[in-house]
């Protein structure tokens, strides 16, 4: 793995330097323009295999929020999701529940299923045929099979790497006894995604444990996979969220100048034509974080919460539109896959998702439909 002195000088030079650098590359690529993904969030299940000790999105399946939404939820959801200008359709799911608990398999089993990741595909399947959303899916770890499954019924998929330590799946730590978080089943569903032309979404999770080298580590794999691939369209650098109801009620958020500093190595390391992106609704520093280096704010939902930090609402479109106007961005809306995927890189989408999204971009690969108010 490629640690070299790079990750001292960019944990030493002064905040200032690294965050002129980064910006200075971002505009270079991506230039005065910064983007979001009108979505609908759909929460298909929140029973999970795993145990994250800082996840407030999964239910043990006896607590009576536990859920697997129906067919009809998921198309009601989607539905709505249309009504108010939605393009990208986002399923979140826990991993695998099917496999630790029996709770689970029933729940499926009333569905027809005896697999979440057949679901999934049905589902996707279904919001292709019945609505005009372009499903993205966040399934976690996947095997060969599995991709090639949701690959001609999902636009792009993601999985956050969150984090390269080992060491955070120890006992105490908050991968602890969390099989698909054990990093290298992480990287290798990366690489899987980038063998089988998948444009895909990944990220950090900030603040959980790991230590700086750790993270700098993480972001050379996550680059060495896309040198390999081409197939990373963008990096999301999340900061962990205290929420008084996990098990990490009690640590630390990362500071500021923390996540500052982050996204701006994350954008110096990476190849300039990985998205950066930084959830808006996470903190209030949306200046800050365009100049550290962002070029995108991600999917954002006029009409459904964000289900992994439901605390937080998403902030008025017209606000980061402001936000951007200040630093002296133009604001657009992009399609859940990156405009250079649609407009070159054919060989990355099937065909018949392909023809969709070509429709409703324009020449340029953005929205043809700008929206870029909260809710019609
Ligand atoms: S963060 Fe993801 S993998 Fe971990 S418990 Fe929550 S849903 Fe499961």
């Amino acid at each position: 793995m490629r640690i070299d002195l790079s990750a001292d000088d960019l944990s030493r030079a002064p905040l200032s330097d690294v965050m002129a650098q980064a910006a200075a590359l971002r505009d270079a690529q991506w230039g005065r323009r910064v983007s979001y993904s009108r979505k609908v969030f759909v929460p298909l299940t929140n029973m999970c295999r795993d145990t994250c000790t800082y996840c407030t999105f999964v239910k043990h399946p006896d607590e009576p929020d536990a859920s697997l939404l129906t067919p009809e939820d998921v198309l009601r959801i989607a539905r709505e999701g249309e009504a108010t200008g939605c393009k990208e359709l986002l399923f979140s799911l826990g991993e695998k529940p099917e496999l630790r608990y029996a709770a689970a398999r029933d729940a499926l089993a009333r569905l027809g299923y005896e697999r979440l990741t057949d679901y999934l595909r049905d589902m996707c399947a279904l919001v292709l045929s019945e609505t005009s959303l372009l499903p993205h899916v966040n399934a976690g770890t996947l095997t060969d099979e599995e991709i090639d499954l949701l690959r001609p019924v999902s636009a792009s998929m993601g999985m956050m790497l969150e984090t390269i330590s080992r060491r955070l799946t120890r006992k105490g730590h908050p991968h602890y006894a969390c099989p698909d978080k054990v990093p290298v089943q992480r990287l290798r569903t990366l690489e899987r995604a980038g063998q089988r032309k998948v444009p895909f979404t990944t990220g950090l999770l900030i603040g959980i444990g790991e230590t700086w080298a750790e993270r700098i580590e993480a972001l050379h794999a996550i680059n060495d996979c896309h040198t390999r691939y081409g197939h990373i369209q963008e990096v999301i650098i999340q900061n962990f969220q205290r929420k008084p109801d996990i098990g990490m009620a009690n640590h630390p958020e990362p500071a500021l100048d923390d996540m500052l500093r982050t996204i701006a190595a994350a954008r110096i390391i990476l190849a300039p034509d990985i998205s950066l992106q930084a959830p808006p609704n996470l903190h209030d520093r949306h200046i800050q974080y365009l100049n550290a280096g962002i070029n995108d704010w991600g999917g954002i939902s006029p009409v459904t919460i964000d289900h992994i930090n439901p605390q937080h609402a998403w902030p008025q479109l017209d606000q980061l539109a402001q936000s951007c106007a200040a630093a002296g961005y133009a604001f657009e809306e992009r399609l859940t896959v990156y405009p250079k995927y649609i407009r070159d890189r054919a060989e990355f989408l099937d065909p018949a998702i392909l023809d969709r999204m070509t429709l409703m971009a324009r020449a340029d690969g953005m929205a043809a439909q700008q929206i870029l108010e909260a809710a019609q």
